[in-house]
């Protein structure tokens, strides 16, 4: 179980990357270090990591920080965040791109029957950022890499064509196989996670909540070609 055995950080050296298995050079934050507070009261998750699964992967946290947090309707935390060193973030030069990105993006929408605003995300961005997440976690709590591929579904930000129905339908029937997740701070993001067996070896199925608001669930499988959602 996770934190039985000495830090990530001190044990660096003798570790691989929890995505490649390249040798870990560095620390990474699942989920990323970015959602939480800047003096969070609670302690994060870390997991080995080599340079490419880590800081290149840096401009993609910064900006689903940014559509997370903007996704959220309730949570006071998402919203002090959002205003402060999000919108902060935002109006940096060098985030001169993603801005100008946003602005194209930008639509009227409905949410709970109230006037909102919608962005469009890139899909493979958005699938690359829960799959990092999905990843770390599984490494985290099983202290091991998972090979095999990830699918992902959440309930605010869509993926064309993907229909999350049945992965909630799984989750809710199996229940009693989710193991509880390491606590962050719950106001953060939590999760549970469930290890099912295939035909072609061991996947699993990660449930998870950013900022109480925010349901994503993630699938580890080692079934060929099942990553590709209809
Ligand atoms: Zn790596």
């Amino acid at each position: 179980m996770p934190g039985s055995r000495p830090s990530i950080r001190k044990r660096l050296p003798t570790l691989t990357c929890y995505w490649c298995g390249a040798q870990a050079t560095s620390v990474e934050h699942v989920p990323p270090r970015n959602l939480y507070p800047e003096n969070p009261k609670a302690t994060l998750i870390e997991v080995p990591s080599c340079r490419k699964h880590n800081e290149d992967l840096s401009r993609i946290d910064e900006e689903f920080r940014f559509f997370l947090q903007s996704a959220c309707h309730e949570s006071q935390v998402a919203k002090t965040e959002f205003n402060g060193r999000t919108m902060r973030g935002v109006m940096k030069p060098e985030a001169k791109n993603f801005r100008a990105r946003l602005v194209d993006s930008m639509a009227p929408a409905i949410f709970n029957g109230k006037p909102a605003t919608s962005f469009s995300v890139k899909v493979n961005e958005l699938r690359l950022y829960f799959e990092k997440v999905a990843r770390g976690i599984f490494y985290h709590h099983f202290e091991q890499r998972f090979t095999g591929e990830i699918i992902s579904a959440n309930s605010h930000i869509s993926f064309p064509g993907f229909d999350a129905r049945e992965i909630i339908k799984f989750v809710v029937d199996h229940r009693e196989y989710f193991l509880t997740g390491t606590p962050t701070s719950p106001y953060v993001f939590t999760y549970e996670i469930a290890r099912v067996q295939e035909q072609m070896g061991e996947g699993f199925v990660l449930a998870m909540k950013f900022y109480d608001e925010i349901s994503c669930f993630a699938i580890g499988t080692t079934t060929p070609n099942s990553a590709n959602p209809v």
